[in-house]
């Protein structure tokens, strides 16, 4: 896709004191797709998010929302996105429909009582509309945040760990619906740890770890990145030939659990003959093996232990 990216952010930086939370950072979300925001704990996804948002000023660098600068129209800007934090609870004694009721009016929406009530049944809360919103379960109440950030019919949908607190029921409503959003035009931004479910969803991914975007690109294009994983079952258990096959120089992780060996290897070779001759060497006997595409949670694993690698040798400065 082409054209100017809902999201732009240009050397994008935090700083907390000496921590350097979000590190040069040049995010683009192309209007229309949904983009995974990757990254373990503390990885500096949030802030980033918040940045966005105009909520937390950046250190250096800047924000553009649909190619305009955040600071030259923040409200017009924000008013065409829609956010959901990961703590979003609802703590008050309004009911589930009072209080998408009360925000439908502060944001002005028309006709607020259809909007109110086809968001209350389009997930799931049409039953539940007069209990008490804080007595709700944590999938409701988060449910209940999506509702509130799609008020307004936004064009851009920021969601942090959307489907954390989801039964797996509420998981496959919130997917469809995410993706029914999107068919519609919204461009979803989805920042969250759990990577099977970004698989499932999104169109481009980038990777934050340590405050920097490690990758950014088309999932497809991420997962294929030069590695594959093989699959290796072992007559017998040798913990002995992970070791072996870890130190071969285009082996990437070795995972290794009784009999079977999971091996991600770093280039697109096809590199089973060779797997084999060192696992033979190595004393074992193969009984059968597989290679197949790197998952996300692979790929994303193996980016980021090497990150880590590569800081052990030597760290950036501050
Ligand atoms: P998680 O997945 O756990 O939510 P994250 O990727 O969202 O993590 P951030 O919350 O953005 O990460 O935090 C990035 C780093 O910045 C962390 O080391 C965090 O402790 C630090 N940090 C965040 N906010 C502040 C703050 N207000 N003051 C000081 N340090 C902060």
């Amino acid at each position: 896709m082409t054209g100017v990216p809902a999201v732009e952010t240009r050397g994008l930086t935090r700083r907390y004191g000496d921590l350097v939370a979000v590190r040069d950072l040049d995010l683009r979300v192309e209007v229309g797709e949904i983009y995974g925001f990757l990254g373990p704990n503390g990885a500096g996804k949030t802030t980033t998010l918040l940045m966005l948002l105009g909520v937390v000023a950046p250190s250096a660098g800047r924000v553009f929302l649909w190619g305009r600068p955040l600071e030259a129209d923040p409200l017009g800007l924000r008013a065409r996105i829609g956010v959901v934090g990961e703590h979003d609870y609802v703590h008050d004694h309004l009911t589930g429909e009072e209080y998408l009721r009360f925000f439908a009016a502060l944001y002005g929406v028309p006709d607020p009582a259809a909007r109110v009530g086809a968001l209350l049944e389009r997930l799931g809360l049409w039953e539940f509309r007069r209990l008490c919103a804080r007595d709700y379960s944590r999938g409701m109440a988060q449910k209940l945040a999506l509702a509130r950030a799609l008020l307004h019919r936004p064009a851009l949908l920021i969601l942090d760990e959307p489907v954390s607190g989801l039964d797996p029921q509420g998981v496959v409503e919130v997917r469809r619906l995410l993706l029914e959003l999107n068919e519609a035009g919204v461009t979803i931004l989805i920042s969250s740890h759990l990577l099977s479910e970004v698989e499932r969803t999104a169109h481009r991914v980038g990777i934050m770890h340590r405050g920097r975007l490690l990758r950014q690109g088309p999932l497809s294009a991420l997962r294929l990145e030069g590695g594959r994983a093989v699959e290796i079952e072992v007559a017998h258990p040798a913990p002995h030939l992970g070791t072996v096959l870890a130190a071969l120089p285009y082996v990437g992780r070795v995972e290794s659990e009784g009999r079977r060996l999971l091996v991600t290897t770093l280039d697109g070779e096809d590199r089973r003959a060779a797997l084999s001759r060192a696992v033979a060497d190595a004393g074992g006997v193969i009984v059968g093996m597989r290679v197949r595409e790197r998952t996300l949670e692979e790929t994303f694993l193996q980016v980021t232990e090497a990150d880590v690698d590569r800081w052990a040798s030597s760290p950036p400065g501050g």
